[in-house]
């Protein structure tokens, strides 16, 4: 059984702030933001990497990228502009093994996305 952290959101075993929801989605609030707006969209399938994902996924994969732009318009931060992230794997330092797209913004960011 897959008892990440991100499918009891989804199960609704556990809280969290939904910015929203939609069938094959759900986007809440990071719960240690990095920025004033920090969002993390997660699919309700369970996949770890990117790499698990294959053909079959086409579908799931695009909503999600279209999540992202419905997620900015919801926060605010559209107009002005925003980042997203996925983090991969160790050396991605992705923490929690379920993938989720992160869109941070609500500031100015530099242009140095590694550290
Ligand atoms: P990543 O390092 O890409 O795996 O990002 C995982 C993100 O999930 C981090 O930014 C955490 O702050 C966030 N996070 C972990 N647990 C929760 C939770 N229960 N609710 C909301 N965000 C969480």
């Amino acid at each position: 059984m897959i008892t990440d952290v991100f499918c009891k959101i989804i199960n609704k075993e556990l809280d969290a702030k939904i910015v929203m929801e939609a069938e094959n989605w759900l986007a809440i609030e990071d719960i240690n933001p990095q920025a004033p707006v920090h969002v993390l969209i997660i699919p309700k399938k369970h996949f770890n990497f990117i790499e698990e994902a294959d053909d079959n996924d086409k579908e799931i994969l695009g909503e999600l990228m279209l999540a992202i732009d419905k997620v900015a318009h919801e926060k605010g931060i559209a107009e002005k502009g925003y980042r997203v992230i996925i983090n991969q794997k160790e050396y991605g330092g992705q923490l929690v093994p379920h993938f989720h797209i992160h869109v941070l913004g609500g500031k100015k960011m530099g242009p140095k996305m590694i550290k």
